[in-house]
């Protein structure tokens, strides 16, 4: 399944976090019974410029949580996590970020292992989220997590607006606008 909405872009929505509420669509006044909480990008914005006869070559993999370019250029799959101010729950972004091949290899490594300890790894973000000015590029710090979850991404605390989302957190109202963005519905 591929988003199409407006701007953008490869987003894809996931299926498990729905947050009960009722609001009305800003961009088509449609009443929709319940909020999204998790899009993410199916693979780094590089694989789509991959034509569609090379994307089978050997030195390009793609799976749900890994990516490989041209056998030299490494992905890794995390959650770019936006606090919901005065809620519990956070709105998800499955994001894609390059990191070196050593950093790659480890967290193959450490796929299954206790990662409590480990340090954070260097990556910069390979999504570019329409709803921001251009976020490709930024850089981050990937943090491994425990019990099958996808590393966390946090942007470098910079004045950039997607990482002011993150640290500050984004208003109810401002997530129902990102999800009519984000969700094909008309
Ligand atoms: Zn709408």
């Amino acid at each position: 399944m591929r988003v199409q909405s407006r701007e953008s872009s490869n987003f894809e929505k996931e299926l498990p976090s729905m947050l009960e509420h009722i609001w009305i669509c800003a961009c088509c006044g449609r009443q929709q019974n319940g909020l999204p909480l998790d899009f993410f990008a199916s693979a780094p914005d590089q694989w789509f410029t991959i034509p569609e006869d090379r994307l089978s070559n050997p030195g390009n993999r793609l799976d749900e949580n890994l990516c490989m370019i041209g056998g030299k250029d490494f992905f890794v799959r995390g959650c770019v996590e936006i606090p919901i101010v005065d809620h519990e729950k956070k709105f998800i972004f499955g994001l894609w970020v390059s990191v070196a091949e050593d950093n790659f290899k480890r967290v193959l490594d450490l796929w299954t292992a206790d990662v409590e300890n480990e340090p954070p790894i260097f990556g910069l973000l390979c999504n570019d989220v329409s709803l921001y000015p251009p976020t490709l590029g930024l850089k981050t710090s990937v943090r491994l997590r425990n019990n099958n979850q996808r590393p966390a991404i946090i942007l470098e605390p910079t004045d950039h607006p997607f990482a002011i989302a993150q640290q500050n957190g984004v208003s109810l109202a401002k997530i129902e606008e990102m999800v009519a963005t984000l969700l094909p519905h008309r």
